[in-house]
């Protein structure tokens, strides 16, 4: 079988109704997992999980606002309720807002910790001991390449992904050795619903790399895709820039 097959696995993938999340979704499901297409936005949702079907693939949309911990729980139990397991998680769902530290409210501080870092802290603790009980599987963090690097007006987004950073790192550690693979996809701009409204800041970005452009959703995809998948199987801790070279220079 070819390594990167995904058939009869389950993969609860966060942030699916846009951007990295959906191309993620429709890859993994063209590959042949089972996609449960996490969000909050229900219309947005079920268009994914149908654009799935319509590819002869298999996916439904779950709705979950992940800035609560409740919530996050319930997804979690949902989702190994209605499909008995969940094989593998992609934690993709993220706020990236951008500005002076000074002008940071403690509102939004929480806001971007709640998504950014509890949710998967939550989502790990509540999926990869099962997990491991069935003899292994795969979780994906999505982080960016502001965790590595120090862009002014970036410190509360680039802090929360450095921390999913660590615990890629501390999760391997603590469930690699039951079969768990922990790893991460570290990406560069990347052209999403999310970032439409960027313009011009995101292309200055982008030129900062060997690439010179900015990346398309399915090309962060692939990445994820094959981290979650057997190819992958001797790589436990990784961090993958996927970035058009901006870590490297
Ligand atoms: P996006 O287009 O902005 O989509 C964000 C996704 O997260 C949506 O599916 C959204 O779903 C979900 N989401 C947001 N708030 C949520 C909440 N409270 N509860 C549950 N789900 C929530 O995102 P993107 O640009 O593809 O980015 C995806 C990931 O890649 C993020 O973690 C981001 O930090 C990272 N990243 C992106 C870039 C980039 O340039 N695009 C670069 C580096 C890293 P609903 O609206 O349906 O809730």
């Amino acid at each position: 079988m070819n390594a990167f097959d995904l058939t009869g696995r389950v993969a609860l993938v966060t942030g699916a109704t846009s951007g990295i999340g959906a191309a993620t979704a429709v890859l993994m499901a063209r590959r042949g997992a089972h996609v449960l297409v996490a969000g909050r936005d229900g219309a947005r949702g079920e268009a994914v999980a149908e654009t799935v079907r319509a590819g002869g693939g298999r996916a439904d949309f779950v709705a979950a606002d992940l800035r609560e911990a409740r919530a996050v729980r319930q997804l979690a139990l949902q989702a190994e309720e209605l499909f008995g397991r969940v094989d593998i998680l992609v934690n993709n769902a993220g706020a990236y807002p951008f500005g002076p530290t000074e002008k940071t409210a403690d509102s939004e501080i929480d806001t971007v910790y709640a998504l950014n870092v509890k949710a998967p802290f939550h989502l790990v603790a509540q999926l990869a001991p099962a997990m491991a009980r069935r003899g292994g599987g795969a979780i994906v963090n999505v982080t960016t390449v502001a965790a590595a690097y120090g862009f002014a007006g970036m410190a509360l987004y680039g802090s929360s992904k450095a921390a999913v950073e660590l615990l890629t790192k501390a999760w391997a550690a603590e469930y690699g050795p039951r079969g768990v693979r922990v790893n991460a996809v570290r990406p560069g701009p990347v052209r999403t619903e999310g970032t439409a409204g960027m313009g011009e800041d995101l292309d200055a970005l982008a030129a900062q790399a060997p690439a010179g452009r900015s990346g398309e959703p399915q090309e962060v995809a692939e990445a994820i895709a094959y981290l979650a998948s057997d190819a992958a199987s001797f790589v436990h801790g990784a961090v993958l820039s996927v970035d058009g070279g901006r870590s490297a220079v």
